[in-house]
């Protein structure tokens, strides 16, 4: 699966790195989420979907 996030939309809110914090992560001065694992196994699936209906603007996109 491949893993994307619309930065326009992104209000790095962080609900997906609490959802899935293998897959997303937050620095100090980032203003945009960053994917730390854009092709990630299938093992995952079910945090990133989780991220998905997390995130309060849908800026997470599941492909595959
Ligand atoms: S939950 Fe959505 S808005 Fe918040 S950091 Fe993640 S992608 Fe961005």
């Amino acid at each position: 699966m491949k893993i994307t996030v619309d930065t326009d939309l992104c209000e790095v809110h962080g609900d997906c790195v609490v959802a899935a914090p293998d897959i997303f992560d937050i620095g100090e001065d980032d203003d945009v989420v960053q994917i730390l694992n854009a092709e990630p196994g299938e093992e995952y699936r079910a945090a990133i979907v989780q991220a998905t209906k997390m995130c309060p603007v849908a800026a997470i996109k599941i492909e595959g």
